[in-house]
């Protein structure tokens, strides 16, 4: 053994725990922290490269996006040095091109750049696209160069097959940001690559096999270091298999910790609260209603927590379903809280749950509401209530969560539209109880099974599908101003139509006031990155517009927005509920829940700012009743513009899974689901809910399959280490308890 080597067998050997500053130098592993949170040489191989490039292909300038980092593969083709008009010193100024376009680059004061680079030289070049005065430059560019006299760089070879490699090899190309170039990433790996040691494999033998799987430690170096295209194709398809696999192991697990914990079954009394609503509903539920319910009161039966997502269109009856659940609890003496997203919607709760329990049963469980708006004599009260038990339903938004709300026997815990709700505060209602409280969550927005596998594969999920009896549908138009600017005086006629028939409206803008838009309603990028850039109709100006509008002369129009007062809100709803209103002229804030069956008629102004989901919530506010629905969505954008085309897809169909479908594919699933908070470094990697939904259902059936033979995964220590890596995770805790 050299002296070396026996230096080396003293250091503990490389594995994707080590901190990365242990192998690379401190400088350099400060700087990959910064740039993209990798701490371990695990994280620092799971930065895939975006592409592969080649040496002999040059990257197409024309379409480079603006204002990004990028790196690009281009020839040198004229360099120049000349001094700066105003002050001393010189500039060298070098045009590098795709064989079409060009993009130049300046340095200030660095004439030795002028000796190093030559026209006909290729390499690689990184830094800022930027437009300057119409021509593109690459701002604070750093470069590579291939070939002859390249520092660093494998030189191409003179025999002819080498060289022939050596210009078809793919280069690795990563997420690099100005101050870490990609090629520096890719030194760093491979200097990590080199001093690594075995990696143990995360996937059974069996599964490998079977599904004809690199072992990992290949796969690493081959999506880092593929000498063909076929070298980094298999590398990923392992990857991705095995990000699946790890993911849904995880999820298996976290499933099966939570079913291990203890709380108490709520069963309920014969004759009881639950007995007593159900004789005394004034409909019959539907078939899936009835499963649902019976699911549910099955879950609640158990002593380990129940952990549900019922899923249902917009007025499918998820409330009653819940309200059964909260009976069943309130028979065996604990309380429901039950959480909604804003306190327009929990006060509405309030009402119908009180309007649906009758004044005897409203009496004796006394629901109660807990906001934070709430005077302060009145939420002393309602404290009280809860803290004694009294109160045994009892209704808030997130001020539920606040340390002074203390319940008596929290036994179950309902929310209301969960995609509006922060993933840490339903956590913290969760600790709520002495024991975990069952939980029940409550969505409209449809979620493609995908979707709901993965990001939601700890929970159990129920849908109710089929709407109750007497629903009339809605019809939906696109009222395209872009082409038909005159047809805004047709949309004014129709809804004096509805309202003719003693109905009521509701006319959506994206704005408050010429100048205010909602507060966070309607912040949805995708949405107005592709929207008309013109301001949007606001509800100021519309008001003043149909109050003055001839047609709705005897209509009484009034505002609904968030710089309302909640009470103002809540006054406002009230009266448009007992049809002392006829158009409510509102922001987003009657997205959720709010429930009024006399109203038929929705008019959305600019459409295309908002997204697709959300259309279909807002539509999801009318034909309630035993009226049809009418839903125009106003629109200035272009026909076959990305944003118009959002908007007919909404028109196109009533199917909300088929639009959380079309929504996932136009954006990324975090987004869909309000979970984007943290573009960490451990959300989806090469795994793409939209596209991988059959791979995702594998890997789903083998990680249930080991769990079942190996709870403990002790069969498979690599598995079990990366599923605690995922599972410390503060951003797939939060991912996973959604
Ligand atoms: P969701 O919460 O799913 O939007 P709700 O529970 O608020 O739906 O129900 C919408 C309306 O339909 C409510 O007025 C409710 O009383 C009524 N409803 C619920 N289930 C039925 C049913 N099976 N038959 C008739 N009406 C129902
Ligand atoms: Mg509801």
């Amino acid at each position: 053994m050299t002296d070396s080597e026996a230096a080396e067998n003293a250091l503990p050997p490389v594995t994707l725990d080590t901190k990365l500053q242990n192998v690379v130098g401190g400088k350099t592993a400060v700087a990959l922290v910064k740039a993209f949170g990798v701490e371990t040489v695990g994280d620092l191989l799971s930065h895939y490269p975006r592409r592969y490039a080649r040496r002999g292909e040059l990257s197409s300038i024309s379409l480079l996006p603006l204002d990004e980092n990028v790196t690009i593969v281009a020839e040198i083709r004229t360099v120049e040095e000349r001094p700066m008009k105003a002050r001393k010193g010189s500039i060298v100024e070098v045009k590098i091109s795709d064989g079409r376009g060009i993009l130049s680059l300046t340095w200030f004061n660095q004439s030795w750049r002028a000796k190093q680079l030559r026209p006909g030289m290729r390499g690689m070049f990184a830094g800022k696209v930027t437009d300057y005065r119409g021509h593109l430059q690459l701002t604070h560019p750093t470069y590579r160069l291939f070939g002859p006299g390249a520092e660093d760089e494998p030189e191409m070879p003179t025999d002819a097959a080498a060289a022939k490699l050596w210009i078809e090899q793919p280069i690795a190309i990563y997420p690099a940001t100005n101050t870490v170039a990609s090629w520096q990433i890719a030194q760093t790996i491979e200097l990590v690559l080199d001093s690594l040691g075995p990696v143990p494999d995360p996937i059974p033998t069996e599964v490998r096999s079977e599904r004809g799987l690199l072992p990992h430690g290949r796969a690493l170096e081959l999506i880092h270091q593929p000498e063909t295209d076929s070298d980094w194709r298999r590398a990923r398809d392992t990857l991705r298999f095995t990000e699946a696999f790890v993911l849904q192991s995880a999820l298996v697990q976290q499933r099966n910790e939570a079913r291990a914990q203890k709380t108490v079954a709520r069963v309920p009394a014969p004759g009881g609260f639950l007995d007593r609503f159900d004789a005394a509903l004034p409909f019959t539920l539907t078939d899936d209603q009835q499963n649902v319910a019976a699911e549910i009161a099955d879950d609640i039966a158990q002593t380990s927590p129940m952990n549900r997502l019922v899923q249902g269109e917009v007025g499918s009856g998820k409330t009653v379903v819940a309200l059964r659940a909260m009976l069943a609890v309130a028979d065996s003496g604990g309380q429901a809280a039950l959480l909604a997203p804003t306190e327009v919607l929990a006060a509405q709760h309030l009402r119908s749950i009180a309007r649906a329990l009758g004044p005897e049963l409203s009496v004796e469980l006394m629901p109660t509401l807990i906001t934070g708006q709430l005077p302060v004599a009145e939420r002393r009260k309602a404290l009280l209530r809860t803290v004694s038990g009294q109160a045994q339903i009892v209704i808030g938004t997130h001020a539920l969560l606040g340390e002074k709300v203390t319940f008596f026997d929290l036994g179950l815990v309902v929310v209301d539209e969960q995609h509006r709700f922060g993933v840490d505060q339903r956590e913290a209602l969760r600790q709520k109880g002495a024991l975990p409280p069952h939980v029940l969550v409550l969505t409209a927005t449809p979620i493609p099974r995908t979707v709901a596998m993965t990001v939601f594969g700890d929970l159990d999920v129920s849908t109710i599908a089929e709407l109750p009896e007497g629903r009339q549908g809605i019809e939906t138009f696109v009222v395209p101003l872009f082409e038909k600017p005159a047809w805004v005086t047709r949309v004014w006629s129709r809804l004096a139509e509805e309202l003719a028939q003693k109905r009521q409206a509701f006319v959506v803008c994206a704005a408050i006031s010429p100048k205010q838009l909602e507060e966070g309603e309607i912040a949805d990028p995708e949405a107005s990155a592709s929207a008309s850039a013109s301001a949007p109709a606001d509800v100021e100006t519309v008001l003043a517009e149909l109050r003055r509008n001839p047609v709705l002369a005897s209509a009484r129009i009034e505002p609904l927005h968030g710089r309302m007062t909640s009470e103002q809100k809540d006054q406002t709803m009230r009266s448009f509920a007992a049809g002392e209103i006829d158009v409510l002229v509102a922001t987003t804030v009657i997205e959720v829940g709010v429930d009024v069956p006399n109203a038929s008629a929705m008019v959305v102004m600019d459409a295309d700012r908002f997204g697709v989901s959300q259309l279909h919530q807002l539509r999801g506010r009318v034909g309630r009743g035993g009226v049809p629905g009418l839903c125009l969505l106003v629109t200035s954008a272009e026909a076959e513009s990305l944003a118009r085309e959002r908007v007919e897809a909404v028109a196109a169909t009533l199917d909300g899974f088929e639009l959380a479908q079309v929504d996932l594919e136009l954006r990324r699933e975090g987004d869909v689901l309000g979970l984007n908070q943290s573009g960490g470094r451990s959300s989806l990697r090469l795994l793409r809910v939209a596209t991988d939904g059959v791979l995702i259902g594998e890997a789903r059936g083998y990680a249930q399959r080991l769990s079942d033979q190996d709870p403990l995964l002790e069969s498979v220590p690599a598995l079990r280490e990366a599923v605690r890596r995922r599972l410390d995770d503060s951003e797939r805790a939060s991912l996973t308890k959604s």
